[in-house]
């Protein structure tokens, strides 16, 4: 039950928010809410739902492990100054390029991540 409870709450947070949080950001939110909660319990349930499917842990560039409450694929762009991480959500995902790493690999390709970098309009 309880556990539940904590994926609610994370989950919530992690959709409200199009920022990217780290798992430490959302502890401080989440605490709000459950004040008993603890980072610890944070940083599984926010593993297990990934591993689940349910959100997506962003393996990209940056200091800390950030998630995203959009499963759908889509790309980044993150700011070099401040680490803001924004969604390029209407920039068409390149099946072409999916295409020929398959060219290039003995693996099987089930998706790849694309990260721009640059400067947002605050740092610029
Ligand atoms: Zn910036
Ligand atoms: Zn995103």
């Amino acid at each position: 039950m309880r556990v539940t409870r904590q994926r609610q709450v994370l989950l919530d947070e992690l959709c409200k928010l199009h920022t990217h949080p780290t798992a430490d950001e959302l502890y401080q939110l989440a605490r709000k809410k459950l004040p008993r909660i603890s980072l610890g319990t944070v940083y599984r349930n926010l593993e297990l739902m990934a591993e689940q499917g349910l959100i997506r842990k962003l393996e990209a560039g940056g200091t800390q492990k950030r998630f995203d409450g959009k499963v759908v694929h889509h790309y980044h762009v993150r700011c070099l100054n401040c680490d803001r991480l924004d969604d390029l959500p209407n920039l068409p995902i390149d099946t072409e390029l999916e295409c020929q790493a398959k060219q290039h690999t003995d693996f099987t390709i089930l998706r790849h991540n694309l990260e721009f970098t640059g400067l947002c309009p605050a740092c610029r």
